[in-house]
């Protein structure tokens, strides 16, 4: 593996509502290297899909850094951000509603082109084709319109149009969280396969920790706009640290009954981000909560192998 392509410090992403501020992403840290893929998990409204916007700018960060190649690309202005657009990429959750209905798989797949080159139409089209080969998408299908097609077509679309550009990190958003659980396992060996072969790297956003553990090197676990624990891959399966990792792995349905991971399921919701709990945010959750816990808040430490925020655990 090479150097950190991308470093994310202390990136904040509020939102201001009608109820108060919502702290959707509260001051995470995260470094990816190239080649590498990450992946960033946590129950819906963690704010882990916000976390994947704010790195592109997609949502603008409201404070911290984004380190890529070396420089923060939250003080690039509009034109340099457009230029580094061909560079950093993403893969929507849903692949219909994050396709125009009005335009053919062609038009879908070359606006990248478009937008950012001066590409001939038959220069485009070349290429439209060459990507529809690389992500399997049908010839016959070029003139076809996102509602003809199936889910993992229509995902494969997302995927030709987020590479068309030859990016070198993307965001994948969900990808196959909207699709069959047949199609989950194409689209991603696609996705590690288009890795292997163009040394993508990838931070892979999930609500599912077995998704996840096919596709990353290491893996981010997010709850309520922080980090609470980020290790290598093997490492988080085998050794889970915080309360709440745990409880997610607990929840993983096994095929050898018996083989479960201890910890205790995870009951409740995630609470509003708008007034998010003190101290630690998992404590009305957490069956191993002390007084400490409301009182303080745990950051993110070394512990061995992993880096876990959580005050029972040393
Ligand atoms: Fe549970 Fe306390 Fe650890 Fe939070 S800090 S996960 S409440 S034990």
């Amino acid at each position: 593996m090479s150097q950190e392509l991308l470093e994310v410090r202390n990136l904040k992403k509020h939102f201001k509502t009608r109820d108060g501020i919502l702290y959707a992403v509260d001051g995470i840290d995260l470094s990816i290297k190239g080649g590498e893929t990450l992946g960033l998990v946590g129950e819906s409204g963690c704010g882990k899909s916000t976390a994947g916007r704010a790195i592109l700018r997609l949502h603008e960060p409201t404070s911290g850094e984004v380190i890529y190649k070396g420089n923060n690309i939250l003080k690039y202005s509009k034109g340099e951000m457009k230029k580094l657009r061909k560079e950093m990429q993403i893969v929507f959750q849903d692949p219909y509603t994050s396709l125009n209905p009005r335009m053919n798989v062609q038009q879908l797949i070359e606006y990248p082109l478009k937008i950012a080159t001066d590409y001939s139409a038959v220069d485009r089209l070349d290429r439209v084709l060459e990507m529809m080969e690389v992500t399997g998408l049908e010839q016959r299908l070029i003139d076809a319109y996102p509602h003809e097609l199936d889910g993992g077509r229509r995902q494969r679309i997302g995927i030709a149009r987020a590479l068309i550009l030859n990016p070198s990190f993307i965001v994948m958003d969900e990808p196959v969280s909207a699709l069959d659980v047949s199609i989950q396992a194409q689209i991603l060996n696609l996705l590690m396969e288009l890795r292997e072969k163009n040394g993508y790297t990838y931070l892979f956003i999930s609500h599912n920790l077995s998704v996840v553990k096919h596709i990353s090197d290491r893996i981010a676990v997010m709850y309520l706009g922080k980090l609470v624990e980020a290790a290598d891959y093997k490492t988080l399966f085998a050794n889970p640290l915080h309360p709440y990792t745990k409880a997610l792995l607990a929840s993983i349905p096994r095929a050898k009954p018996g083989t479960s991971v201890q910890g205790n399921i995870l009951t409740g919701d995630v609470p509003s981000p708008v007034n998010p709990p003190a101290g630690c945010r998992f404590s009305g959750r957490c069956a191993y909560a002390k007084p400490v816990c409301t009182e303080e808040e745990p950051k993110l430490r070394q512990v061995g192998e992993s880096q876990v925020a959580c005050h029972l655990v040393s």
